[in-house]
């Protein structure tokens, strides 16, 4: 029953790696949140075994099984593993791609391949730990090793504590840590070497499933770029257009501000240690609150991986059982971008036509979710993760225990943002409300944050009819949220 064998810092040499080397034939790298083959730190120590490495991809049937055939995930997934089987033949290879739980695949495939390890990168999630210790002891009863290394983030697990040995439950000071630890070697690429030669040849590489035979004919259309090329596009457009504005235009949704890199960076198409690296080297304000935005990527991961609990529960204790009413016509309302506040609907409506939300409109829309509409953080955490193309789970609770007031976070439960004040400071001409809720296009740039208001409305508009006059009164709800988090 051995662990996981972990290689915490990336700067080992393979050397170092190599002194045990397995005795197999082949050597399996097993892909998961990092499809990509360049700067891979799992791929590049199998390779450094000396041994044919086949690739290895598992629809895992444990995941599959939750999703409806619509998840737009899908389609990116599928796309970015194509690109990386193009780049295996290409070199002599193939990408082998199974169906099923993973725990029970990938045992079975290092003994059918002649493995005596399998090689991947760390994921910190509950479910990926938990999979991994099975597959682990698994190989482990018939004589093979796992070997997981870090690779999605900089610094993982207990890398960076408290003076006292603790974990940073506050961002600030991890924030300090992190930058004050961080040297050029963190953010080095870790070179994988040309893979012609090395590879298994592809005789017996079973097809790699249509998204039909997975069950996602009807998956909804991916409108990102897939896929390392889609990465390094969008990065090399963000590098030359936008991140020395970054901390000027960040928060208008409504501006192309963003790198727009989270699912990449999710799925690993692209390596979080090339965007680091960047930054330091641009070293401009832009590119340093870019970085700090990659820091709470971490800070989030970090907490996840200290408390697990937090996946399921308020990471401040005196909140785990507040008694919100949870109106489910609300819920769905604001499901729906239909709850009258134009800002939340528009918000709503680039989630659910495009996968993504910008990370303003997430705090103002969850924010108005717990806080106007006195619904639970966990229903609104899980339409994200169902909707979310980038969703991540320790980023999107950490976000929603954040907007919540029920996380680790400092700030007291009476942040409760307005979701008229914040449409005309971050939206002020109306542009992204334009964009999502046309029937309100007409509308001037004073009236559009809150029809209701209006003195007139342009011809043939009437709310109630074309568009929903607001569920609730902010300001009333306002009392409500503080009554609610107040007695406890
Ligand atoms: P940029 O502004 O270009 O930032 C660069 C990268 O830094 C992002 O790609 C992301 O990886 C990271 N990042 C930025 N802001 C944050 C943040 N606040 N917390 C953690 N990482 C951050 N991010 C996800 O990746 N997945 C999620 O499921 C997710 N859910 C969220 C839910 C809520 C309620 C909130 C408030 C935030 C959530 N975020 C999530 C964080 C953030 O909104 C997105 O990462 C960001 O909007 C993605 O756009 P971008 O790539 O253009 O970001």
């Amino acid at each position: 029953n051995k662990p996981p064998d972990t290689k915490k810092d990336n700067t080992l040499s393979d050397n170092q790696t190599t002194t045990n080397p397995p005795v197999s034939k082949t050597a399996l790298y097993w892909l998961r949140r990092d499809l990509r083959l360049e700067d891979n730190h799992a791929l590049r120590q199998a390779l450094a075994s000396g041994l044919p490495v086949q690739c290895v991809f598992v629809f895992d049937s444990n995941i599959l099984n939750t999703l409806p055939p619509t998840d737009r995930r899908l389609g990116f997934i599928w796309q970015s593993l194509r690109e990386i089987q193009d780049t295996l033949r290409a070199a002599g290879g193939d990408l082998w791609c199974e169906t099923g739980p993973a725990q029970d695949v990938i045992p079975r495939l290092a003994a059918q391949l002649g493995a005596d390890a399998v090689y991947a990168n760390e994921d910190y999630e509950p479910y990926a730990r938990r999979r991994d210790t099975m597959v682990a002891q698994t190989l482990a009863t018939i004589g093979k090793t796992f070997h997981a290394y870090k690779d999605q983030v900089i610094f993982a697990r207990d890398e960076l504590l408290t003076a006292s040995g603790k974990p940073f439950t506050v961002f600030t000071p991890y924030c300090n840590a992190w930058l004050k630890k961080l040297s050029p070697q963190h953010s080095q690429a870790l070179t994988v070497p040309p893979l012609t030669g090395r590879l298994r040849p592809p005789a017996g590489t079973p097809a790699m499933p249509s998204l039909t035979e997975l069950g996602f004919g009807q998956a909804e259309p991916c409108l990102l770029a897939p896929g390392a090329s889609g990465a390094k596009e969008l990065f090399a457009d963000f590098c030359q257009q936008r991140i020395q504005r970054y901390h000027q235009q960040r928060d208008y949704p409504g501006v192309k501000g963003v790198s727009y890199l989270s699912t990449h960076l999710r799925f690993g198409t692209i390596s979080i240690r090339q965007l680091v690296q960047f930054a330091c080297f641009d070293g401009g304000e832009g590119a340093m609150c870019w970085l700090k935005e990659l820091i709470w990527r971490e800070f989030y991961q970090q907490l996840l991986w200290h408390f697990p609990d937090a996946a399921t529960h308020s990471f401040k204790p005196q909140y785990r059982d507040l008694p919100f009413p949870n109106r489910l016509d609300w819920l769905e309302s604001w499901q729906k971008g239909l709850s009258g506040y134009p800002l939340i609907d528009a918000a709503m409506r680039q989630l659910n036509q495009t996968g993504y939300m910008h990370n303003r409109l997430r705090m103002i829309a969850a924010s108005f979710l717990v806080k106007d509409l006195l619904i639970d953080w966990r229903l609104g955490e899980r339409y994200f993760a169902e909707k979310l193309l980038d969703f991540d789970l320790a980023s999107n609770n950490g976000g929603w225990q954040w907007a919540a007031s029920t996380g680790c976070d400092a700030q007291p439960y009476f942040r409760i943002f307005n979701p008229v004040t914040q449409s005309q400071k971050f939206d002020p001409d109306g542009r992204f409300i334009r964009r999502y809720v046309p029937e309100l296009a007409a509308l001037n740039d004073q009236a559009i944050h809150a029809p209701w208001q209006a003195k007139t409305l342009p011809e043939g508009l009437k709310l109630g009819r074309d568009y929903p006059l607001p569920i609730v009164d902010h300001a009333k709800q306002r009392q409500l949220a503080l009554a609610l988090f107040g007695k406890q």
